[in-house]
């Protein structure tokens, strides 16, 4: 026999999961099929910047997440050969939003499922990939799915794909995932064994005349570094084999060098992030809506990916809420979302791009106007401007309390 629900979400990330919750909480009833069978699984984004925490506080989420472990970072720094370039000084946004969380990404997962869970009307799929897409009449009426006891059907009132950045739903949807190739790095991360000081430092990126590196301090006990290289650049480094990727990395950050020695042994303890930006041409079809990454992918550079998933579920909650009362799952409707939606992420975007040429590149001309160009930024009023945005997006998002009735 078939399943039925009112909302079937696909893919239990920061965006699926989020609006699992909202959903369950304004009375509706809601599946959730996740392909993975458990949260700890490779390496995903995990800082979290103001606007999402100040969402996930109002949902009830943050404190539960938080009390799992993760570090408070004041400031995010581009430092050169010890020179700080740029400082952005989370501090200067009102407490308790006044800093970043680097938050491993399953104490948000699961603090957000254990909420869900024991609500009526939620089934969570763990292990479970979608396969089809259910189709009468034009529209879509559901999901078929592979799982640990096999394939069903799961019929729904709207079909919400949240299943990242190369979505099955969208594909299934036939909808053009849209790839932008808008940023010139792609990035390598691993992670390396060191305690935390009891005030964690910042997130820095230090450039020096080897290419650029991302560090910080990941809960509760590893230093996460992305070694920047050129976009589609790997198969030329791997070439070179480990040891002369070591001591690119190490000329970048001389100080953890002897760290990144002891521990990175192949090129296999990395792991390659090909970098892209995409926007889907359309996020809603009739019975279909999708949201966070499978909408719109971004670089993790400047950290605004999860910001955006969490933002998604929060606008889409009340359109959800309010076409499953009207009984109306139509694109137009469904495109209430969209509309306010679209240029918004796309505003993220270009700022991305601007951050990571602003920060990466490395050409003459920008190596010479850097420092200058930082320093001026400090000390105009556009300076407030970009931080606000850097850490709220771009506009207020607002959580639809008044939905939630349980
Ligand atoms: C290496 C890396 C580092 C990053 N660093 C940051 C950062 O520090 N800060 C930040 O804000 N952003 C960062 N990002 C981006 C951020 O992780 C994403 O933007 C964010 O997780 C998007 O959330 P989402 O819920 O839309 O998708 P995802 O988090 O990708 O979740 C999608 C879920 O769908 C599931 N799924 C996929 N296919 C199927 C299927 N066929 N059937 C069922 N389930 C499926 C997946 O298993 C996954 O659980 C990073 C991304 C990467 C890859």
């Amino acid at each position: 026999m078939d399943d039925e629900t009112d909302f079937c979400v696909v893919g239990a990330g920061p965006a699926g999961l989020v609006l699992a919750l909202l959903l369950l909480r304004s009375g509706a009833r809601v599946t959730v099929l996740e392909r993975a069978s458990s949260f700890s699984r490779d390496y995903r984004g995990e800082i979290l910047q103001p606007g999402g925490l100040a969402l996930l506080d109002q949902l009830g989420v943050l404190a539960g997440a938080r009390a799992r472990g993760g570090y408070a970072h004041r400031r995010f720094r581009l430092v050169e050969r010890g020179r700080a370039l740029l400082d952005i000084d989370y501090r200067r946004l009102p407490a308790p939003y006044d800093h970043l969380l680097s938050l491993p990404q399953r104490h948000l997962l699961e603090e957000l499922l254990a909420q869900c869970r024991g609500r009526d009307g939620f089934d969570y799929r763990a292990g479970t990939r979608i396969s089809e897409l259910v189709r009468e009449d034009g529209r879509v009426r559901g999901v078929v799915a592979d799982g640990p006891d096999g394939r069903r059907t799961v019929r729904a009132h709207c079909v919400v794909g949240a299943d990242g950045r190369f979505s099955k739903t969208r594909r299934l949807a036939g909808i053009d995932g849209q790839r932008l190739e808008a940023f010139d790095h792609d990035v390598l991360w691993f992670k390396v064994p060191l305690p935390c000081p009891a005030d964690p430092p910042d997130v820095t990126i230090f450039r020096s005349s080897a290419n650029p590196v991302l560090a910080y301090h990941s809960y509760p006990d590893r230093l996460q570094l992305g070694w920047t290289l050129p976009h589609r650049g790997y198969a030329a480094v791997a070439e070179h084999g480990i040891e002369h990727v070591k001591q690119q990395i190490g000329r970048a950050i001389p100080q953890y060098a002897e760290l990144i020695d002891a521990h990175l042994h192949t090129l296999a303890d990395l792991s390659l992030l090909d970098v892209f930006a995409g926007c889907a041409d359309r996020w809603a079809l009739d019975g279909l809506l999708l949201i966070g990454d499978s909408a719109h992918t971004h670089s993790p550079i400047g950290a605004q990916g999860i910001n955006l998933a969490i933002q998604d579920a929060v606008l889409a909650h009340p359109v959800l809420v309010d076409s499953l009362r009207s009984r109306d799952a139509g694109a137009a409707r469904l495109d209430r979302f969209t509309g306010q939606r679209r240029r918004s992420v796309e505003r993220v975007l270009k700022l991305q791009v601007l951050q990571s040429r602003a920060m990466l590149s490395q050409n003459r001309v920008g190596n010479a106007l850097r420092p200058r160009a930082a320093r001026l930024l400090a000390h105009t009023p556009v300076y407030p401007r970009v931080l606000r945005r850097i850490a709220y997006g771009d506009r207020p998002v607002v959580l639809a309390a008044d939905l939630l009735t349980r």
